[in-house]
């Protein structure tokens, strides 16, 4: 496919989906907070309070977290409704699909980051932020307990508590080593700037430790053996971009050691990007071995020390241990502290995520939310509520459901449980009333409790945990700062489906995510793209198409330009090899 083809596709598409277009724009530009903040101006005017009574009427919000989540909440939120506060460690924002590229010079950190300060200054100031991280959550006292990570303060304290009347947790979630001994002392992670800016250091490194004189041929290949454990999107991008830096910079400049460098790449599945469509998967493991870095599939680190790690094949057991010269752990997300310990509160010890609602709020409080990495949507099954939505919908009570009757809820069904149309779509189902024909697939009239519980015994096997991504991040976070600017306007006149277990509706409709698609750049100009409506692009002209979507999504016109830079920088020049 050509890319003009693709870009018409993609106008199509976005044209159809104004909203999410529109939720994709407010993300990526920062004049979207202007948009929200002059919108937000004119509706407190039309409710005509005085600045006193305005103050008087503010809610609390605190906020944790500058990530995708978290910004993405702060550019949309009606700050004249809520004294908004900020809390993180990390005083910018980054750019976390750009990371890889900075592992190897290809963008520089600076490019990737936007000043939190930038983003609400807008608001003159009105959004406080304090460079804190959150040590504690307490949901009975609703107040957070922080500890700066700047300098004790005069009066020798570095704590401080803030209390809230609403929270949301956005702290994403940290790497999870799976408690494989030496990890956390003996690799690299990659999920903060200062992890790829120390890898770029380290690989620089290896290249001169390999060229010290006195060492042996063998001594040499060890220090250029870079692993990379985890064959995700991540591990699998830096994988290539490692290789184009080798191949493209670096063998040019160290010329006596170019034949020792080897890639390792190894994942316990039995294919690399195995969470995307099989032909993607197989085109990157094809490129790969063209391009000489060794895949090792279906094998599992047990260990890794400064200089090996040991792998276990699956399949057979064996045992075998591999020098190495640098190893990157990119292996899935775990949970942070703050937030195991805040679900022990709430009663979600035994879960390995933060559980919320479908409207973002988590399970077990009233005024707590949580979104982005740290957060899982607990998608409430259709079986739970079977009687109760067949009582709601036999109107006449005859104790059968009609076609008609049934109709008169589907839409109700429909948004509170997601799943029902993405089982519609695997059984190739065009009606929703399809569900309610008979296991030979004639129609019936109406059907009884039995017939409607086996109709829709199976639709929630089809309920899917959204990916921690980027994109389901900002989409929750423009999703809540809407549901929070509306909680008035949506209380009086409620815009969510009708509760079948209570009476009336829903305030709310359910967060829903809209998937825009994926990307897996692949190196030497080529990348995998996985767009809505099961189609797929691989090649050179996706690689274009990845260049012009990542630099229309930067969060800034200042980080735009300077990403389009670096690029252009790193095709003029090459680049910069120096370790500093
Ligand atoms: P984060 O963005 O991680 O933000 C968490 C925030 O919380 C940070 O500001 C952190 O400093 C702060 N914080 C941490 N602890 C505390 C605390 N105790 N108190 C207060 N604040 C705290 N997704 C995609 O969709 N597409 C991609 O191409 C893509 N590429 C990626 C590449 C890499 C290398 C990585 C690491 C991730 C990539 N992702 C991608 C995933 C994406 O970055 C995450 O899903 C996203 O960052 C999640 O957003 P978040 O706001 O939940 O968490
Ligand atoms: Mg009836």
């Amino acid at each position: 496919m050509t890319i003009s083809s693709f870009l018409k596709r993609a106008s199509g598409y976005l044209h159809g989906h104004p909203a999410g277009f529109k939720a994709l724009v407010l993300v990526t530009l920062s004049s979207g907070s202007l948009i929200a903040y002059s919108d937000s101006q004119s509706e407190t005017d039309r409710v005509g309070l005085g600045p006193n009574q305005k103050e008087q009427k503010k809610k609390k919000v605190v906020v944790l977290g500058t990530g995708w989540a978290g910004t993405s909440f702060l550019k949309d939120i009606d700050i004249s409704s809520y004294e908004v506060q900020v809390v993180s460690p990390r005083n910018y924002f980054a750019f976390t699909p750009l990371l890889p590229s900075v592992t190897c010079g290809t963008v520089e950190a600076r490019s990737i980051v936007e000043p939190v300060r930038n983003i609400i200054k807008k608001r003159n100031g009105e959004i406080q932020f304090f460079e804190a991280e959150c040590l504690k959550i307490d949901a009975t006292n609703n107040q957070v307990l922080c500890c700066s990570n700047l300098d004790q303060n005069l009066g020798g304290n570095r704590e401080f508590s803030l209390e809230y009347d609403y929270l949301v947790i956005a702290v994403g979630a940290r790497v999870n080593t799976f408690n494989t001994p030496g990890v956390r002392e003996n690799c690299y992670f990659l999920k903060e700037v200062e992890d790829a800016q120390k890898i770029r250091a380290s690989v620089i490194d290896s290249f001169e430790r390999a060229v010290l004189p006195g060492l042996s041929e063998e001594e040499r290949k060890t220090h250029l053996h870079f692993v990379i454990v985890g064959g995700g999107p991540t591990g699998v991008e830096f994988a290539a971009e490692l290789h184009d830096f080798v191949q493209e910079d670096l063998v040019t400049i160290y010329p006596m050691v170019k034949d020792l460098v080897r890639i390792t790449l190894i994942q316990s599945g039995d294919h690399i990007l195995n969470t995307y469509d099989e032909r993607i998967s197989s085109f990157a493991e094809q490129k790969f071995r063209r391009d000489g870095i060794d895949v090792r599939t279906g094998c599992r680190v047990l260990g890794v020390s400064e200089k090996s790690l040991s792998v276990k094949v699956k399949s057979h057991g064996e045992v075998y241990s591999i020098p190495h010269g640098l190893v990157v752990w990119s292996t899935g997300v775990g949970t942070r502290p703050v937030v195991s310990d805040f679900m022990e509160q709430v009663g979600q010890g035994d879960r390995r995520a933060l559980a919320t609602n479908e409207w973002l709020r988590v399970k077990g409080t009233e005024n707590v939310y949580a979104l982005g990495d740290c957060a899982t949507i607990d998608q409430r099954k259709i079986m739970e509520d079977i009687l109760s939505i067949f009582k709601a919908a036999d109107q006449d009570n005859s104790g059968t459901l009609t076609v008609s009757e049934f109709q008169d809820v589907v839409d109700d069904i429909l948004i509170r449980y997601p799943q029902v149309e993405v089982y519609l779509k695997s059984k190739h189902l065009k009606d929703v009333t399809d569900l309610l024909r008979d296991p030979e697939g004639n129609e019936r009239e109406s059907v009884d409790i039995e017939e409607f519980k086996s109709a829709l015994c199976h639709v929630d096997s089809q309920a899917k945990s959204l990916p921690a991504t980027a994109q389901v991040a900002a989409q929750q976070g423009a999703y809540l700062s809407r549901c929070f600017n509306r909680r008035q306007q949506c209380h009086e006149l409620p815009e969510g489906p009708r509760r079948f277990t209570g009476v009336g509706q829903h305030r709310f409709r359910p967060f829903r995510y809209k998937h825009f698609g994926s990307f897996a750049p692949l190196g030497g100009e080529q990348a995998a793209a996985e767009l809505p409506g099961d189609w797929v692009s691989m090649g050179h002209s996706t690689q274009w198409l990845w260049y012009s979507v990542y630099a229309s999504k930067q969060v800034s016109w200042r980080t735009r330009v300077l990403v389009v830079f670096d690029w252009t920088r790193r095709f003029v020049f090459g680049r910069d090899s120096s370790r500093i």
